[in-house]
């Protein structure tokens, strides 16, 4: 049975860039046409969050706004118009929070650089809050049975490594190196040892590549101690045929350039603000190809889900309350995250 929902309810609002989120109580929102409102039960905390906060990118949101885009939660209310969602049905909000749905990205299977797309806890309010509102034709679908905590992380970090790692163009057998092991690199461990890729994890702290060994992967190299080039070139003969950068600083999207195998491929998922030096002549001489890619559209999101609930993916998944996100916030700005934490309301 749902009970009535309230006319205010309590969120983690940016109010201006730089400082921290304000807990506090916010009117409910109606759901618009193709709109419903949920109840929040979890919601994961991404590195995005963060650079929102900061206010990192070109492309900023406007405070006053509510961050999280990795929310679970139960539908209460459905706004005007047709939905293939019911009352009661558990769904998600993402990064991808709607599109157009008729530009030529859109028909095209690349919905995620449509030009009139909103972003969840970037243009519209997301989930660090008890309450969310979500666009029906794009939330995901939470499959029955599996522990919304758990799923959280899969509705931004689960897809956009998976994401990445269909498009790094490697088969079965051959060598992907995931560069950074935080939320989502911990979670693209499992897929790529899912697809039956040879993992190598990369990262500069210790207790992440344990963590990257835990999932799956069969040999690690702290950036910290080694050159992670050297150390990739020789434990497979050549480089990687493919390299993954989920990492936060800089410096691991150039080290992607010298752990590559010759034609292999280069994803990045990583979003620091700056940039980044790279050789020319290794460009070009080795043959790489480098690859942005952002999040995933709505059918990658339900081959991610669909790993998930097959139980090939169990990310590492720690609980906090609302009150408690400006300190996680903190220990992710230093690194001190173990896989993700998500928000129990
Ligand atoms: P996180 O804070 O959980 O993890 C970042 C990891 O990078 C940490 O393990 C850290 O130790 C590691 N790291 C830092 N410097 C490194 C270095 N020099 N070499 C190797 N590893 C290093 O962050 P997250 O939530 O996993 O997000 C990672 C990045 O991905 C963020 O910039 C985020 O905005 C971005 N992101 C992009 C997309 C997309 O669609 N492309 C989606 C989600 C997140
Ligand atoms: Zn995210
Ligand atoms: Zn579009």
């Amino acid at each position: 049975m749902t009970t009535a929902a309230p006319q205010e309810f309590t969120a983690a609002v940016v109010e201006n860039f730089g400082h921290e989120v304000t807990v506090k109580d916010i009117d409910l929102p109606k759901p618009g046409v193709h709109q419903a409102l949920v109840k929040v039960i979890t919601s994961g905390i991404c590195h995005t969050d963060l650079h929102a906060l900061e206010g990192d990118w070109p492309v900023k949101p406007e405070p006053p706004f509510v961050p999280g885009h990795e929310g679970v939660g139960e539908v209460v209310e459905l706004g005007p118009g047709e939905h293939d969602v019911k009352v009661g049905d558990i769904v998600g909000n993402a990064w991808l929070w709607s599109a157009c749905g008729t530009c030529e990205y859109c028909i095209t299977g690349r919905e995620t650089q449509c030009n009139k797309a909103e972003y969840g806890g970037y243009t519209q309010n997301g989930s660090f809050g008890q309450y969310m509102l979500v666009d029906t034709r794009y939330a995901a679908r939470i499959p029955d049975g599996v522990d919304p905590l758990e799923a959280a992380p899969i509705l931004c970090a689960g897809v956009t490594v998976y994401k990445a790692l269909k498009v790094s163009d490697t088969r079965p057998g051959q060598f992907m190196v995931i560069s950074g092991v935080g939320g989502l690199g911990h979670i693209a461990v499992q897929y790529a040892v899912a697809m039956g890729l040879r993992v190598i994890a990369v990262d500069i702290a210790d207790e992440k590549l344990e963590l990257a060994r835990k999932h799956g992967a069969e040999f690690t190299v702290n950036a910290r101690n080694e050159d992670p080039g050297e150390a990739v070139q020789k434990y497979t003969d050549g480089g990687a045929h493919g390299v993954l950068v989920t990492a936060v600083h800089e410096a691991a999207f150039g080290q992607a350039l010298d752990m590559a195998r010759r034609a292999g491929t280069i994803v990045f998922n990583g979003l620091p603000p700056g940039e980044f030096p790279a050789s020319v002549f290794n460009i070009v001489f080795k043959g790489l190809t480098i690859r942005g890619s952002l999040v995933g559209t709505r059918q990658d999101l339900a081959e991610a889900l669909d790993f998930f609930a097959r139980g090939l993916i169990k990310p590492t998944v720690s609980e906090c309350s609302l009150d408690e996100v400006n300190e996680v916030l903190d220990r992710m700005r230093n690194g001190k995250i173990d896989g993700r934490v998500a928000i129990r309301y």
